[in-house]
């Protein structure tokens, strides 16, 4: 074995009482849960946005992002819930590259755990008080989830992990939204098969301890778009692919059959301009069947201040290290458009 024992991680406590949320963010919190969850439940109309940057790379750009998105936020209250993407840990298809700032606080530096692990809740905790808004994170790394438990309103579990069992069984212990991906292959029962493990109860070993859970019944699908066995990209966003999953999560008699489409990845073919054009496609398929209109809860979006995306070493503000964002101006546009058809 090759492993070397570099640092101790500290304990969920010391790092929740070294870092903590003040009680005024954790009423926000329990509110926009409220109103996050209503729509989930089919009881509020609103439609979700979960947008920002692929990665977040760095905290000052990450909190501008998510303050610029505060004030657009309260245009569209009516129609509208913004929940930030604030993806803090980034799986990579080769293994190889920048894997988040749980990671590399600073994308230049070597990797240090126990300063990512502080680093990604420091900004999480200054993201929510500057923003007052919520956030979605991924949920990578199973074990982390504890660290950020107190402050994120969505989880997605990602194409390269919605097969694993120990994601599902955390999930199936969370109060808040979670969303499936489709796997890389497109493989529809895959995710509704992970839907389904996550929303029954389970007992299994977590944080060193045997725990039960009572299952997520808040668990739903995120399609992606796929990539077949030569490399090419096959949308999932169409109006039979949201018909199609419609129809197998009536078979499946899953609670809350919500689905959320994501604009970018295999959906784009990561031309992140497709975005606001596939996000229209899908509000209106909202339009022509009450179904969908039903069970499309939202989109994913991934846009950054700077559109595109760039090397490490180029070093622009706000301009995405992973994959190619949507640039604000064209973000802002396309929450305008999205709210005039929700
Ligand atoms: C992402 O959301 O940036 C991501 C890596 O997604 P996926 O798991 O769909 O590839
Ligand atoms: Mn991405």
């Amino acid at each position: 074995m090759s492993f070397q024992y570099v640092r101790e991680m500290p304990t969920v406590e010391d790092i929740l009482t070294s870092i903590p949320l003040s009680r005024d963010l954790a009423g926000i919190k329990k509110r926009r849960d409220g109103e996050i969850i209503s729509v989930f439940r089919g009881t509020s109309e609103k439609f979700i946005l979960i947008i920002g940057p692929c990665s977040a790379d760095n905290e000052e750009a990450l909190c501008e992002y998510v303050s610029r998105l505060a004030r657009l936020q309260e245009e569209v209250r009516d129609k509208l819930i913004l929940i930030p993407r604030i993806y803090t840990n980034k799986p990579r298809t080769t293994g190889e590259g920048y894997k988040g700032m749980a990671h590399q606080p600073k994308p230049s530096e070597e990797p240090n755990m126990v300063k990512g692990l502080k680093a990604i809740r420091k900004m999480h905790i200054r993201a929510m008080g500057e923003s007052h808004l919520t956030a979605a994170d991924e949920m990578l790394y199973p074990p982390n989830y504890p660290y950020l438990e107190d402050i994120l309103s969505y989880v997605a579990v990602g194409a390269r992990s919605v097969e694993n069992q120990l994601h599902r069984l955390t999930i199936s212990g969370l109060d808040v939204p979670a969303g499936m991906k489709n796997p890389t292959s497109g493989d529809i029962e895959v995710m509704l098969n992970s839907v389904q493990a996550a929303q029954i109860p389970h007992v299994f070993v977590y944080s060193g301890w045997e725990v039960k859970t009572s299952g997520n019944p808040l668990t739903h699908c995120i399609l992606r778009g796929a990539v077949d066995q030569n490399g090419t990209a096959i949308p999932n966003y169409h109006y039979e692919s949201l018909s199609r999953l419609a129809e197998a999560y009536k078979k499946r008699g899953l609670q809350y059959p919500g689905i959320i489409v994501d604009t970018n990845h295999a959906n784009s073919n990561k031309k992140f301009h497709e975005q606001p054009r596939i996000a229209r496609e899908v509000m209106n398929s909202r339009r022509d069947s009450r179904t969908l209109r039903q069970k499309v809860k939202g989109l994913m979006i991934e846009s950054y201040l700077v559109e595109g995306s760039q090397q490490i070493s180029e070093n622009i503000y706000g301009k995405s290290i992973t994959d190619p964002c949507l640039g604000w101006e064209a973000s802002e546009r396309l929450v305008r458009d999205i709210a005039e058809m929700a």
